[in-house]
């Protein structure tokens, strides 16, 4: 005799918190629909594109709460579209629910690759994805994208950014001065210019704005946290000493500006010979890992050398990659779910907006 019913299901999973609000599953109205037959049980849960990426792990987690209860049972679990439309960002137009800068210490380790891809990756798990190049000093998201043109304007006087599959859309410095031109940027008219790209671009509803960040500098960082609450900051970096010393000054800068850190990527992190299989640590391992929990600062992720992703970077084609190759995005999937868990764990530990009642 099985002792699953209906009720005891959903009971398992009703306080379980949505990934994006950090609410109980049931109070949202996200748990669609409970079926049982003998010890087998489907469950429908609501999820939010915002939260695709959790949607395995989601999953998990709640048919392990069932078996808890009835051990011997059978859980299936169906996820069916949620759909909350992101309200507007601070008091600017931009309409999205979680925007996070990806930052280094300093230039060369592989941040906009690693912003690149994140956007990618979210977008590949069917979150909807805008991807801002702050980088202004050495634009290089619409090389690493094979993206080129002119960003026109609305009817409404808005920036129309350039789009990456018709849904992916991307602003960048990079499509407004050629190439080989230098930005001597001051102060004001850095700020207009963020502020322009983040206020003025015509995003969509988007669930994830990634910004790739200038290296070091803190004036851009300073600009966006003036301009909107960020959801946090990824930093990016290799695994050297050296490098490290300066992942931490990244760190500092953003607290400084009271942008929340997300937590640290490791990239170019050993190095696996195609040829012969063995892995090399060239600039070390687990420095990054290391140097993260010193500073209490959640470990994100390691990215290895990997040469598909460099060719793929140099010709235009990591979108190509990340849809692509099992292997190369393997890390990168792994990477991205980490900085969603990472925003799903904040919502979760944000006390529950409840009015008190006065004495
Ligand atoms: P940053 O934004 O920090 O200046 P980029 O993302 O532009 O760095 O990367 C610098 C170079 O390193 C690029 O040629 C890129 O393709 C390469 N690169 C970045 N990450 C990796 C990696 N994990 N494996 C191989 N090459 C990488």
């Amino acid at each position: 005799m099985s002792i699953l019913s209906i009720e005891i299901v959903r009971n398992a999973v009703a306080d379980h918190p949505d990934p994006e609000t950090g609410r109980p599953l049931d109070s949202m109205g996200q748990i669609k629909n409970v079926t049982v037959d003998e010890n087998r049980a489907e469950i429908t849960v609501g999820l939010t594109t915002h939260s695709a990426p959790m949607a395995d792990e989601l999953s998990d987690v709640l048919k392990s709460k069932v078996v808890a209860v009835a051990p011997g049972s059978k859980v299936n679990v169906v996820f069916v579209d949620h759909p909350r439309p992101p309200a507007r960002v601070g008091q600017i137009a931009l309409k999205a629910k979680s925007v996070i800068a990806v930052g280094s210490g300093k230039g060369g380790v592989g941040k906009s690759t690693v912003a690149a891809s994140i956007a990618l990756t979210l977008r590949r798990f069917g979150s909807k994805v805008g991807l801002m190049d702050a980088d202004v000093y050495g634009p290089s998201i619409p090389h690493l994208l094979g993206l080129s043109g002119r960003p026109a304007l609305t009817a409404q006087k808005r920036i129309e950014p350039i789009k990456l599959g018709n849904d992916l859309p991307v602003m960048s410095m990079g499509f407004l001065v050629e190439p080989d031109q230098a930005v001597i940027w001051r102060g004001p008219m850095l700020h207009g210019s963020i502020n322009q790209f983040l206020g003025d671009t015509d995003w969509g509803e988007l669930d994830y704005l990634i910004i790739d960040m200038p290296p070091g500098t803190g004036d851009v960082a300073l600009t966006l946290s003036q301009a909107l609450p960020l959801a946090g900051a990824v930093i990016v970096c290799t695994p050297q000493e050296v490098a490290l010393l300066d992942a931490m000054k990244a760190i500092s800068m953003f607290r400084k500006v009271e942008i929340p850190i997300l937590g640290m990527v490791e990239n170019m992190s050993g190095f696996q010979c195609p040829d012969c299989g063995k892995t090399y640590d060239i600039f070390g391992k687990g420095g990054a890992r290391k140097k993260a929990e010193e500073l209490s600062v959640p470990f994100l992720g390691g990215l290895p050398i990997d040469v598909t992703l460099r060719t793929a970077g140099d010709e235009g084609k990591l979108a190509e990659v990340i849809e692509t190759n099992d292997t190369s995005r393997a890390p990168l999937d792994a990477i991205t779910k980490a900085v969603v868990r990472e925003l799903a764990i904040r919502a979760a530990n944000q006390p529950p907006k409840v009015s008190l009642p006065t004495l």
